[in-house]
């Protein structure tokens, strides 16, 4: 069986958090659980704890950040215990504009963090904000120790372009191929530098909150926009992560 990945998936917002692991690991689905506050760490930490496809990340989401900035001192406590970071970023769309020079002054915190500490990848939203996220992706984090996925990633030709010069992965979703703009966009994407991901639950698939397994709606609309033979997508889309996490 060829394993998936879906590199962005909040697994912990799911009723059947727990079936929904035990689920991944049985359909060999490589899945990043990202959280969005820190709050949800020991738990996410202890139920993933011995899994072989299931991560955990580390994450304070950019929209909570207006009622959650105190809470980068308990994030910061956390960091050593894991690998991954996510999610985090920022959001500069009309209804977390107003948070945002707090949401910039917490995500470089945790850039300066992940620099100090080494080895960690990061799972990055960057709603309407692409140019500062990488602007402080330059100025903020030692790219040579840490790698960097843009989740959901819509930024412009030469922000894309910036992105790809500094190393950095991007997680694909079915929600994208939507978009004219990320259709046009995705196929200028480096293969070996592409992922895929569900951020479920909040895409859907027939109406139902989108789950690890409907990765492979992922693999068959992608597979159709970069033009890449879809019987080898999965493999090729696995070797890239086995690249990134090694
Ligand atoms: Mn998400």
């Amino acid at each position: 069986m060829t394993p998936l990945v879906d590199y962005h998936c909040h697994l912990d917002l799911y009723p059947d958090f727990e079936q929904l692991i035990t689920d991944c690991e049985t359909n060999h689905i490589f899945t990043l659980a990202v959280t969005t506050t820190p709050k949800a760490w020991p738990r996410n930490h202890q139920l993933i704890s011995n899994r072989q496809f299931v991560r955990a990340a580390l994450g304070l989401h950019p929209q909570l950040v207006a009622d959650r900035a105190n809470e980068i001192s308990l994030w910061k406590e956390y960091l050593p215990s894991t690998r991954y970071v996510g999610e985090i970023g920022l959001d500069a769309g009309p209804k977390f504009y107003h948070s945002f020079e707090l949401q910039k002054e917490v995500f470089k915190e945790i850039l300066q963090s992940c620099s100090s500490s080494g080895d960690k990848i990061l799972s990055i939203h960057s709603v309407r904000s692409a140019s500062v996220v990488l602007d402080m992706i330059e100025k903020y984090l030692n790219i040579s120790k840490n790698k960097v996925v843009l989740h959901w990633f819509t930024g412009s030709n030469s922000e894309l372009k910036r992105a790809i010069d500094l190393g950095c992965y991007f997680s694909i979703n079915a929600e994208m191929s939507k978009s004219i703009r990320s259709q046009e966009l995705i196929p200028k994407i480096p293969r070996q530098l592409i992922l895929t991901e569900t951020d479920g639950p909040f895409t859907t698939v027939n109406q139902e909150p989108a789950r690890p397994r409907h990765i492979t709606k992922t693999i068959d609309l992608l597979s159709r926009l970069i033009k890449f033979p879809i019987a080898d997508l999965a493999d090729k889309i696995h070797s890239n992560m086995q690249t990134l996490e090694s």
